[in-house]
């Protein structure tokens, strides 16, 4: 089956400065994502623009897709949609090792589009940034039932697990 965002592009590859608008709805089951981030069933929003230019195709615009995930404390159910602005090339012969392949007359949306979105759904996320978490003793959502365990195991492993996320992110 072709994918709808397989696009024709010889007209663009025929002269530099032409552009394209490529503005579609895609259900999210096209691009296989493989990650329960992305709400399965839901559509992403394609709005891009390409550009040629003399050694390549410039794609730019947004992509925005629907996530949903549990705050990393207290499991609670988050949602969101994701707006991601997007700036690529593509290239025939790559001299930049960040472009894109153009194979023939074809530009394929769809990897690009992939793992920009997987890069802008939240991996880890807190439901609010004082979100007190799960009492680790008893169980208790904190936030709305405060329990008469002690605090201080909670303290000392949220400090612990708030370290190693600053770490990965660094
Ligand atoms: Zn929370
Ligand atoms: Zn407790």
């Amino acid at each position: 089956m072709a994918s709808s965002l397989l696009i024709n592009i010889a007209e663009l590859l025929r002269r530099a400065g032409s552009i394209r608008e490529v503005d579609r709805q895609i259900d999210a089951s096209e691009f296989d994502f493989a990650d329960e981030r992305i709400v399965a069933g839901s559509k992403v929003d394609v709005g891009l623009t390409l550009e040629a230019l003399t050694d390549g195709i410039v794609v730019h615009g947004t992509l925005q897709a629907d996530w949903r995930c549990e705050c990393r404390r207290c499991l609670r159910p988050l949602t969101g949609r994701a707006q991601i602005q997007v700036q690529e090339l593509y290239q025939a012969v790559i001299s930049d090792p960040d472009a894109y392949p153009i194979t023939g007359e074809q530009l394929d949306l769809v990897e690009m589009a992939r793992e920009n979105v997987l890069l802008a759904v939240p991996l880890a996320p807190l439901c609010r940034a004082d979100c007190a978490g799960l009492c680790p003793q008893c169980g208790a959502d904190l936030q709305s039932t405060p329990c008469s365990c002690s605090g201080e195991m909670r303290d000392e492993r949220w400090a612990a697990l708030d370290a190693l996320k600053t770490d990965e992110s660094q």
